[in-house]
């Protein structure tokens, strides 16, 4: 049995990390819980979890009556507090089978752009699960550390998170934020918008996890810039004029204009950022460029499209799935560092 005394949790909209001090990362699974809403009859109790994390996911666009498929996170704060304890829990009662720990000190990572309300929902969560202290970190501090960039420095840095339902913003100097920018889109609202698009261009409709295999083979954040993915993908999915079910023929040219919204928005966020910036700083930033961190830093051709439009240097972190949890785990074992960045109130 693995004994931890800390833990830190990287609660995203996607994706939830858990990590334990000294013990490395205890948990990566998919910010997803299937829901049994059957009261009799399943052998199971009514709103009993079904399935949890990964083997919940396969199920998202499946399910019979009975299920919910429930993303207790998607618009990236807690929107539904009972379920994301519930999936907290969940995951928590499932790594205790192999590790240990009593009344440990934890802390949350969360978005910077979160209201009072929601942080004391944060910290309630963390509590209900056992916690002795509940810290909260602003997730931009977090992924600029995992990212490994000189926080405490004086040298001013940007750091660009693109999660599931949520992109943050943020500019740092001194282990602080120094402004931060924070917009309700991501790399899921890029799935959406593809469902959307083969609706209403070829009256196909596929589920989102089709969509997010069409936009991890075939997506492009650069319009020309087409060889370097497939052009094509066949996928299945309902034809709306026969009502159906069929396969389709997907080109990665099709499905550009349904990325290019959300890439739009959120370089029009990285611009609102950058106004605000004091001109110090922006000299940085003009010389070392804007770090891309999170999933949604994966998509082709990002990088090179947002340094286009910005005229700015752009690089991706190496992992960028990890970069907010490895932040955190550094903070959450090395205390000097905690205690030299500015933590929200
Ligand atoms: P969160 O922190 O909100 O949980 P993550 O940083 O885990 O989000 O990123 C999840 C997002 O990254 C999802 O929208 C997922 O589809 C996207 N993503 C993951 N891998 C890739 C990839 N190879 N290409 C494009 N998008 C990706
Ligand atoms: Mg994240």
């Amino acid at each position: 049995m693995l004994k931890t005394t800390d833990i830190y949790i990287d609660l995203g909209t996607a994706n939830t990390l858990i990590y334990g001090s000294r013990k490395g990362f205890l948990l990566n699974e998919p910010s997803i819980l299937a829901i049994n809403t059957k009261s009799r009859g399943s052998g199971l109790g009514p709103n009993s979890i079904f399935a949890l994390g990964r083997s919940a996911k396969p199920m998202v666009g499946k399910t019979p009556s009975h299920l919910q498929v429930v993303r207790p996170l998607r618009q990236g704060v807690i929107s539904d507090f009972d379920s994301t304890t519930k999936m907290l829990h969940a995951f928590i009662r499932r790594m205790k089978e192999n590790v240990f720990w009593f009344r440990p000190r934890m802390i949350i990572s969360l978005p910077c752009k979160v209201t009072q309300f929601e942080k004391r929902a944060v910290e309630e969560v963390g509590y209900a699960l056992g916690a002795r202290t509940v810290h909260l970190l602003d997730e931009p501090i977090a992924a600029a550390v995992g990212a490994g960039l000189p926080i405490l420095s004086s040298r001013g840095q940007m750091i660009v998170d693109i999660g599931g339902g949520t992109t943050e913003i943020a500019i740092l100097s001194l282990g602080g934020i120094v402004t931060s920018c924070a917009v309700r889109t991501g790399g899921d609202n890029v799935d959406d918008a593809i469902v959307e698009k083969l609706r209403s261009s070829f009256q196909f409709v596929v589920g989102t996890p089709t969509a997010e295999r069409i936009k991890m083979e075939l997506g492009n954040a650069l319009e020309d810039d087409f060889g370097a993915v497939p052009s094509r993908l066949a996928v299945g999915g309902i034809n709306l004029i026969t009502g159906l079910p069929g396969r389709m023929s997907v080109e990665s040219s099709a499905i550009f204009p349904a990325i290019d919204g959300v890439v739009r928005q959120i370089i029009l966020a990285i611009q609102k950022a950058l106004e605000q910036c004091p001109p110090e700083i922006a000299g940085d930033i003009a010389q070392d460029g804007i770090v891309l961190a999170g999933g949604g830093a994966l998509l082709k051709g990002l990088p090179q499209r947002i340094s286009r439009d910005i005229g700015l240097p752009v690089t991706v972190a190496k992992d960028p799935l990890f970069s907010v949890a490895f932040g955190g785990a550094k903070l959450l074992e090395d205390h000097r560092l905690f205690e030299g960045i500015e933590r929200p109130a």
